[in-house]
């Protein structure tokens, strides 16, 4: 019952073996990196669109009100030139006063949006190479993440097929819990006991439980839960 269990064990670390070397290879690596970067600028580009459509919006009010002052003040220097001789004029000079340095304080301030909204811009566009960059470096590492995988295809399949094979050998009860496991991508799962000590986490085990063992040929880890059998 144990011996078909770790021959199945031992054609299945075949298996592993490949995968590991596939989900661990540096063309998966570059794609998950470049999916990573993608979605990370994108992100970017979305919030830099916001903060431009923000930005003009702010630039028009500020035009607005710019055109609004210059109509303040050229009202105020038509009447200023209208009534030379009245006693209002002390009053047209202030307001006019007032007026120029609003417009003065407006002007600044478009100054300084224009600035933020040509530096969005620019980041913007940095934003853009930044995908297209790390789309074509995904797209390579997707091309050679594909051939690496279709260089095992063969491999995987035979395995599989004599795994498919030797599963009708072993005891059910095992096996679904070998690949309960085996989906937790813990590898091996049977381990044998190596010096009163689990062969997987190295956890000690008690006297009662290497009794235990003994009497069974088999144990749960309680740590690790993996199958300690005796070797
Ligand atoms: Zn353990």
């Amino acid at each position: 019952m144990l011996e078909e269990m770790l021959e199945y064990q031992k054609k299945d670390g075949q298996l592993v073996k490949i995968e590991k070397e596939i989900s661990e290879s540096k063309a998966k690596k570059v794609v998950n990196q470049m999916v990573g970067i993608v979605k990370d600028a994108q992100q970017k580009l979305m919030q830099t669109e916001k903060n431009a459509t923000i930005l003009i919006k702010n630039y028009d009010t500020l035009n607005k009100s710019f055109i609004n002052q210059q109509k303040i003040t050229l009202k105020y220097l038509k009447l200023k030139a209208e009534n030379e001789q009245d006693d209002a004029i002390v009053e047209y000079e202030k307001s006019i006063k007032d007026a120029t340095t609003n417009l003065l304080l407006i002007q600044k301030n478009i100054a300084k949006l224009s600035k933020s909204i040509t530096d969005t811009l620019k980041q913007f566009e940095q934003y853009k190479t930044d995908v297209i960059d790390a789309k074509k470096k995904h797209a390579q590492g997707m091309a050679a993440y594909n051939k690496l995988v279709e260089s095992h295809e063969k491999e995987i399949e035979d395995l599989k097929k004599e795994l498919v094979k030797l599963e009708k050998k072993v005891d059910p009860k095992l096996l679904a819990k070998y690949k309960k496991m085996r989906e937790d991508k813990k590898f091996p799962i049977f381990v044998p006991l190596l010096n009163s000590s689990c062969g997987g986490c190295s956890m000690g085990l008690a006297v009662s439980q290497v009794n235990k063992l003994e009497e069974k040929g088999m144990l749960e880890c309680e740590n690790c839960h993996r199958i300690i059998y005796k070797k």
